[in-house]
């Protein structure tokens, strides 16, 4: 049967502007996220990477909406949300919830964790109240905490803890999509363990979708299905787990998976160093955003944009943004 698409988002930009001069006018913009197009499907994880400043968070928030996107459309479950009320999107926004990195600036220190997930449920409507106490103490055993725990406010709770109580205020509204963003690098190697297991759990129970936002490709591998790599605010390649790390054809792919440690002692990888900074967002590189730290760069990566093109290998799905990927 044919995977189901949840979200695709299509030509997506969140550009910033930045305001100079006496008037205060618009003088340029950083263009966190420009130009990505993308699908997830139904039950699907797929992580979005790629090292710090290269809009993975941004595109996260402008898909939920979070902040508005400057062009592109967000389309979830055939609906566009481009289109749509403020109203109309607090009400989708139930099916499509998010993660974050830091639990504790996510939670109202003033509130229990029973009254934190009890306000989202209140205000979508989701159960009457007579049976939140009961939806409470269901999703807090749902993610591994007990019932004792629902009248505790946040600061009494480990950062793994606070990271499950997340967990379940994003599954208190039922939703189909969890973005999952850094949602784990704050925590300790075991503990990441543990919520990247319960994650997974959940995520077979109630037929979850994630999209999964990390600069940490040990991370992504144990939890993607599909991972997409983005660089300087576009996408440079697009396949799934296993092409992705056994056959990565984008130069920019293979510079990050060398980057990761090898976890058997005496075996050796070789790294490959990239030369110089990533570029500014302000005024991002002509042509081929890498062009200017690719070792393999030619005089036409200064001036075209490579388009993603398929580099199928095993019958799956893999794009690639390289004029010269055959041949590198
Ligand atoms: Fe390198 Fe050119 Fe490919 Fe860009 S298009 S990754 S600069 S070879």
């Amino acid at each position: 049967m044919a995977a189901k698409e949840l979200l695709r988002v299509e030509n997506l930009k969140k550009y910033y502007p930045i305001k100079g001069g006496f008037l205060g006018r618009t003088v340029n913009f950083v263009k966190a996220v420009d130009d990505i197009s993308f699908t997830v499907n139904e039950g699907e994880t797929v992580s979005l990477v790629g090292e710090s400043g290269c809009g993975k968070s941004t595109a996260g928030r402008a898909i939920l909406h979070l902040e508005k996107p400057t062009a592109g459309e967000v389309i979830f479950e055939e609906v566009n949300l481009t289109t749509l009320s403020r109203d109309e999107l607090r009400k989708i926004r139930k099916d499509m919830q998010i993660v974050f990195q830091d639990p504790f600036a996510s939670l109202n220190p003033r509130q229990t964790v029973a009254q934190v997930l009890e306000e989202a449920m209140y205000i979508q409507n989701i159960v009457p109240p007579e049976g939140k106490r009961e939806r409470v103490l269901d999703l807090l055993s749902k993610v591994g905490l007990a019932p004792y725990q629902a009248d505790r406010y946040p600061h009494e709770f480990s950062g793994g803890q606070r990271q499950r109580i997340g967990v379940a205020r994003a599954l208190s509204l039922n939703p189909r999509l969890i973005i999952c963003d850094e949602a784990v690098s704050a925590l300790d190697v075991s503990i990441r363990a543990q919520i990247l297991n319960l994650l997974k759990s959940l995520q077979r129970e109630f037929h979850l979708t994630y999209l999964f936002i990390s600069h940490d490709l040990g991370v992504v591998r144990h939890i993607s299905d599909r991972i997409i790599v983005m660089y300087l605010g576009r996408i440079m390649e697009i396949a799934d787990k296993h092409s992705l790390f056994d056959n990565p054809r984008h130069p920019y792919t293979r510079a990050l998976l060398s980057a990761i440690p090898v976890p058997r002692p005496g075996s050796k990888k070789e790294r490959i160093m990239l030369e110089g900074d990533v570029p500014s967002a302000i005024d991002p590189p002509q042509g081929c955003r890498f062009h200017t730290r690719c070792p393999y760069v030619k005089d036409n990566c200064r001036k075209d944009v490579p388009e993603l093109r398929s580099a199928e290998t095993n019958g799956g799905s893999h794009l690639v943004a390289c004029h010269y990927f055959e041949e590198i």
